[in-house]
């Protein structure tokens, strides 16, 4: 912690960055982060790989979000958040590597340690956790847009106070953020109550394409382009889908097969037909799974990619209900 608060007042251009199609918890540290570092004057240059999910497009600072980098750009200091592998972060990854000083922040229990100085706590409910402790560190005063952006971070990573990793600290800290002004309905309206149509649809057939092993431990949803196309939608809305899959009565783990489009999920390593993402009831642990297929993530919630016929996809999950 130290030695982060030190290099991040010593750097003068910060590269702030997360994982390709990122989450609430990506783009609430990046935004918080951009804005802190702002308000100490630094240049920043805030960059995600993907377009920002229109649910999160509210946040104060948004528009600061680059998805390219100015070949000349010179960074000091890179700050990864909630990225458990520099990979993640998409094509520029290897520009990324190249800086001096690389800044690896995140709360998953795969993160690869990349990086120069690492402050990951696998306890913290959100990365907006952790930069919440980051941005008192550094003395910066808590502004209602900040406060915003570290609340949209814990709401959405603790699926609205509601997964295992909900803990003492989501409450202290968001109930800190609504002193500051954050407002849970407003917030909540903007991350949950304003769903295209196409979005409901999509979950129509969704619902529709859940299947469950035998035992009835695991269950699997399947998401193809097809069904994208014909709703008109985006991968962004499939965000929060597996939940219903996941809430099944005696269901140990959930996992949901998506088709990627045009390679466009994971790039690089993560490169596959499929991706795939995995919850658990908390008797299992789904990062584990995930690991030994390539991917990660967090005991409850992981993911990975995956080659394949849809149909080999399907049976090496159902497969997994036979060790339950
Ligand atoms: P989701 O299933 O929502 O995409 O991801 C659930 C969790 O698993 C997230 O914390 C995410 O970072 C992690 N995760 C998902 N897919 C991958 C992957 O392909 N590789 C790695 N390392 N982590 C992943
Ligand atoms: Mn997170």
């Amino acid at each position: 912690m130290e030695k982060i608060i030190q290099q991040l007042n010593n750097s003068r251009h910060v590269l702030v960055a997360s994982h390709v199609n990122p989450d609430g918890d990506a783009v609430g540290s990046m935004l918080a982060m951009g804005l802190a570092l702002g308000a100490l004057n630094k240049h920043v240059t805030i960059y995600n790989e993907s377009p920002i999910p229109a649910v999160y497009r509210f946040l104060a600072g948004v528009q600061q979000i680059v998805n390219h980098l100015a070949p000349d750009a010179i960074f000091d200091t890179a700050l990864i958040l909630d990225c458990g592998e520099l990979e993640r972060i998409g094509d520029v990854a290897p520009r990324i590597a190249n800086i001096p000083v690389i800044i690896n922040i995140d709360h998953h229990v795969t993160n690869s340690l990349f990086g120069h100085l690492q402050l990951i706590d696998q306890e913290a409910c959100a990365t907006t956790e952790i930069l919440h402790r980051i941005i008192q560190q550094l003395g910066v005063p808590l502004t209602r847009e900040i406060a915003a952006s570290i609340y949209t971070g814990i709401l959405t990573d603790t699926g609205s106070f509601r997964f295992s990793n909900t803990n003492q600290s989501a409450f202290a800290i968001c109930d800190q953020m609504v002193r500051y002004g954050v407002n849970p309905h407003t917030i909540a309206q903007h991350v949950y109550g304003h769903y295209s149509l196409g979005r409901i649809k999509l979950l129509n057939l969704a619902l529709d394409s859940i299947e469950v092993s035998d035992n009835g431990k695991v269950s699997l949803m399947t998401l193809t382009q097809a069904m994208l196309l014909k709703t008109r939608t985006r991968p962004e809305d499939i965000d929060g889908m597996i939940n219903y899959a996941r809430s099944i009565q005696d269901v140990k783990i959930a996992a949901l097969i998506q088709e990627k489009c045009n390679g466009n999920r994971y790039t690089n390593e993560f490169s596959a037909p499929y991706h795939v993402s995995l919850r658990s009831d908390g008797s299992v642990d789904v990062a584990e799974i995930a690991t030994d297929f390539g991917g990660g993530g967090h005991s409850s919630a992981a993911g990975f990619g995956i080659e394949g016929t849809l149909a080999e996809v399907k049976s090496r999950i159902l497969g997994l209900a036979d060790k339950l």
